[in-house]
């Protein structure tokens, strides 16, 4: 077994708090391992374009408390082709790096899996706020994302009662609806539409007049996942126009993406990132990291990549039995 000297790491696609603690915990452990650490800047584009640095030079201690990530991240579609991944590989070993931690989503999972089978030393880590990582119970950046929805629709929801509003808001989860239900579930949405629990806009309309114009509800708040309208705004228009009642569409869009992490958010991406030093150590490549009733284990990244997301549906049932009754 090769002994690990010098590793990098690199944060790719979409950003997510808690990146910056994950980076944290790469440093600190690898330095408990005499490991030297090296920063990729902007995602896989960084190896290519030899932005590196010494992970020395920078205190990552500062960022313990800051969302988005400060090695920067990057879309980089290049990376999609064989001979840009040599390239990465050949650089690599110019700078005599033994090995790589990726942390981003599944577009980034699959550039590490590539390098893996290359012959690129290689752990990924959940990095994306949208939980659609079927190898881990929670991806890094969701818990923050959750609350920071949870604490817009508790804004919107004073408002909207205050002027007896219908109001429609739309959140990220890129296919998966754990931010919608979960939020609606945190916030006593009296709707929430996944690719799971879909509705059509009568159903909608229907709901809409049975709690506030039945029931005298002062206001109805629909939590709707990403991808799923093409127009919410549209179906607000009409929902107002069947039902008189003033309504409204937002998406929260980016806001959803930033801001401080929260503890659990913090410790989760603190135990990846030591366990990710741990397992170079021993040797292993090749795998995504995920929490599992607790407990931070590898998966083949192939395997993460090929599992199928969980299913919410007794989720949503319970939820029907809180926000509607
Ligand atoms: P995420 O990692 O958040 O899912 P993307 O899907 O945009 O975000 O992927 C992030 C980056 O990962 C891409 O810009 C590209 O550099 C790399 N990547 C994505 N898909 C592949 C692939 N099939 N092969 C190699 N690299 C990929």
């Amino acid at each position: 077994m090769k002994l690990i000297k010098k590793i990098a790491v690199l944060t790719s696609g979409g950003d997510a708090p808690g990146m910056n603690n994950a980076l944290r915990a790469i440093v600190k452990n690898a330095n408990n391992n005499n490991i030297e650490v090296f920063f990729i800047y902007e995602g896989y584009k960084g190896i290519i374009q030899r932005n590196i640095k010494n992970a020395k030079e920078v205190d990552v201690d500062k960022y313990i408390a800051k969302g988005g990530t400060f090695i920067y991240s990057a879309r980089y579609p290049e990376f999609k082709k064989p001979e840009v991944r040599l390239e990465a590989k050949i650089i690599l070993e110019e700078l005599e790096i033994d090995a790589l931690v990726v942390i981003g989503g599944d577009g980034s999972y699959m550039g590490a899996q590539l390098l893996h089978e290359i012959g690129v030393p290689t752990i990924a880590l959940p990095g994306t706020i949208d939980n659609d990582i079927a190898s881990s119970d929670f991806t890094i950046g969701y818990d923050t994302a959750l609350n920071t929805i949870v604490n817009a629709v508790d804004a919107l929801r004073d408002t909207s009662s205050s002027h007896n509003r219908f109001l429609m808001i739309e959140v990220m989860g890129h296919g998966a609806g754990d931010l919608a239900l979960y939020s609606g579930l945190a916030t006593g949405a009296e709707i929430i539409v996944t690719n799971e629990a879909q509705k059509t806009i009568p159903e909608i309309i229907e709901i809409v007049k049975e709690q506030m114009l039945v029931k005298k509800k002062r206001s109805v708040i629909a939590i709707v996942s990403e991808m799923i309208y093409a127009d919410i705004k549209a179906i607000a228009r009409e929902v107002e126009s069947k039902t008189g009642i003033i309504s409204r569409a937002m998406a929260l869009e980016h806001v959803q993406r930033g801001g401080v992490p929260t503890a659990q958010e913090r410790v989760l991406a603190s135990l990846m990132g030591l366990k990710a030093v741990e397992l170079l150590v021993e040797g292993k490549s090749g795998l995504a990291l995920g929490s599992i009733s607790n407990k931070i284990v590898g998966t083949p990244i192939l395997e993460a990549l090929k599992m199928r997301g969980k299913s919410n549906k007794e989720k949503t049932e319970q939820f029907n039995k809180l926000n509607q009754a």
